[in-house]
């Protein structure tokens, strides 16, 4: 048996190579984490982070991580749902979303590194162990401020890399022709066998997103990503039933049962997870599941270095945003190879701390 003995937080602001222009369209240069150890009598650690590109809630989620985690020490990490319910019990004015949900979530990832480092298994094996390399796609550029030149450089040194697919961000051009030219030459520069999906981050109307998106059918579409706003189920699935190229959503809900409502209104032809908006892996994993029984694929929202386990778990897992936000504070970013992220086979999630960079990126 172990018990949890010391929870212990840290503010990191971890710098990007460069700035870009985010979904809400805003620039970010910098990412706030939230660094999480729980450690059990033995010196056992669970590693788990979380960010947002809000430094106004990056304090307050650090309180609450703090004030939740001090409920978890006496508690054996095996027992993570009943601890799941203490936590929830004990912030139940804090509603579905929110920092309540993204603290729970990250005590969740805590717990789950922690029970893989005691029974000595890797989390996907854990979780299922459907495979151990998984399909995963270029994220961390393609961004809405680069110039079409840029554009074509950046997509050409993820093909180089060894991407075999990856995202570009539309949604912020004056006018359909422009939006489009973007994809003309990011296809141009990968060719007709690297796949290419989009994502809109919710800026477009529906009839918008039908028009323009039956445009970019042109340049063989992956798939769309938000093109509308995330609340508007009906406009998703007139979206969804219009074009040809699936419709991925699903990372801006709080919680299951939002998920519950895209899948049941065919608003989504692929379901696209948030860990710490789900509610942690645990979550995710019951989403993944939900998904199953609509026979939707699953995908898995940013932070790769833990959801290539989630991706690798289950037999509806259909590829890893490969976003490398937290990677200047890790010993090794997950491996890709010929297009595959290779699950880690140390124990928990294999996020391991490069504590030189953590200290390098702490702040008071
Ligand atoms: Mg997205």
């Amino acid at each position: 048996m172990s018990t949890i003995k010391e929870a212990r937080t840290s503010l990191l602001e971890v710098s990007l190579d460069r700035p870009f222009l985010a979904g809400g369209l805003y620039m970010v240069s910098s990412v706030p984490h939230v660094l999480l150890r729980l450690r059990d009598g033995d010196g056992t650690e669970g590693v788990s982070y979380l960010y947002t590109h809000s430094h106004l809630l990056i304090r307050s989620l650090r309180t609450l991580l703090e004030d939740m985690t001090a409920l978890t020490v006496g508690e054996d990490p095996m027992d993570i749902e009943a601890i799941r319910a203490k936590l929830r019990l004990a912030t139940n004015w804090g509603g579905p979303g929110g920092v309540v949900m993204a603290a729970l979530a990250t005590v969740d990832v805590a717990l789950w590194d922690l029970k893989g480092k005691l029974l000595g298994q890797p989390l996907y094996r854990m979780l299922g162990g459907f495979r151990d390399r998984v399909p995963t796609y270029a994220s961390g550029a393609l961004w809405r401020n680069f110039s079409l030149k840029e554009l074509q450089e950046a997509a050409s040194r993820f093909v180089q890399q060894g991407f075999r697919a990856m995202k570009l961000r539309l949604g912020s051009e004056p006018s359909a022709e422009k939006e489009v030219e973007r994809m003309r030459v990011v296809r141009e520069a990968v060719g007709p066998d690297v796949d290419v999906m989009v994502d809109i981050n919710q800026t477009w109307t529906p009839h918008q997103a039908v028009r323009i998106g039956r445009m970019l059918e042109e340049h063989n579409l992956y798939w769309l990503e938000d093109p509308v706003d995330h609340q508007d189920v009906r406009g998703s699935a007139r979206v969804a039933h219009a074009i040809t190229a699936p419709v991925t959503a699903g990372e801006y809900h709080w919680g299951m049962p939002p998920l519950r409502v895209l899948l049941e209104n065919e608003a989504v032809d692929i379901l696209m997870v948030d860990l710490m908006r789900v509610g942690g892996i645990t979550d995710w994993m019951k989403a993944a599941g939900m998904a199953e029984g609509f026979r939707v694929p699953v995908a898995s929202h940013i932070c790769p270095e833990v959801l290539c386990h989630t991706v690798a778990a289950v037999p509806n897992g259909l590829t890893v945003e490969y976003m490398p936000w937290s990677f200047r504070i890790l010993e090794e970013p997950p491996k890709v190879e010929k297009g595959m992220l290779v699950l880690p086979q140390h124990p928990g999630t294999g996020v391991r701390l490069d504590e030189r960079a953590v200290k390098q990126y702490a702040v008071q």
